[in-house]
């Protein structure tokens, strides 16, 4: 028996994404139980919804939506280590997008809050289920605009300009993060090394 997490590295995609989706499920399950208008229970309705069986309110399974984005600067790319991170390796800018916002909106609120930067040419450039619990992560490209780097706390440990030559440890291949790092590293400067 494992995590989730570590079948990442056991499972091939496909299974993995069945995994995913099946552990999503439970805890859309396990966390709907009753009727948040009502207070009475919930039943199945179809395989991916529940209906009140007092009012009828209908409820289906809620992704939390997060962006993530590569941040470079000639060079350099911008990582930083989120107090979140599970390990001793530097990852993206990332964050929950909030009620009314754009993607892209979110993007630039997150970089200004996390690090005290402005970006320009935000591109999209991928997504991937996050079952932790219930998450959708969506990637994006952007470039250095302005400003000087001021680490947000709270939220990470630290945060800095780096090479693309000479990255430190960062996360595995399978994760979203990961593929945006090799995507703008082997843009900016090739995959020769
Ligand atoms: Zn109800």
């Amino acid at each position: 028996m494992m995590g989730l997490r570590e079948t990442f590295e056991v499972l091939d995609g496909e299974r993995y994404a069945l995994a995913g989706k099946a552990r999503e499920l439970l805890y859309w399950n396990d966390n709907s139980q009753y009727c948040g208008v009502c207070g009475s229970p919930m039943q199945f309705h179809t395989n991916i919804s529940k209906r009140c069986i007092n009012c009828g309110k209908e409820v289906w399974p809620a992704l939390a939506t997060a962006i993530i984005v590569a941040i470079t600067r000639g060079e350099e790319i911008l990582l930083v280590q989120s107090k979140n991170f599970r390990g001793n390796y530097m990852g993206l800018v990332a964050g929950f997008v909030e009620t009314g916002e754009t993607l892209e909106e979110a993007v630039r609120r997150e970089t200004l809050e996390e690090t005290g930067i402005t970006i320009k040419n935000i591109q999209y450039a991928g997504s991937q289920a996050w079952p932790y619990p219930s998450g959708l992560m969506i990637g994006y490209t952007a470039e250095y605009e302005s400003g000087d780097l001021l680490i947000q706390r709270s939220e990470l440990n630290k945060g800095g300009w780096y090479n693309l030559r000479k990255l430190p440890a960062i996360p595995g291949k399978v994760s979203l993060a990961r593929q945006l790092i090799d995507q703008v590293k082997a843009d900016i400067i090739g995959s020769d090394d």
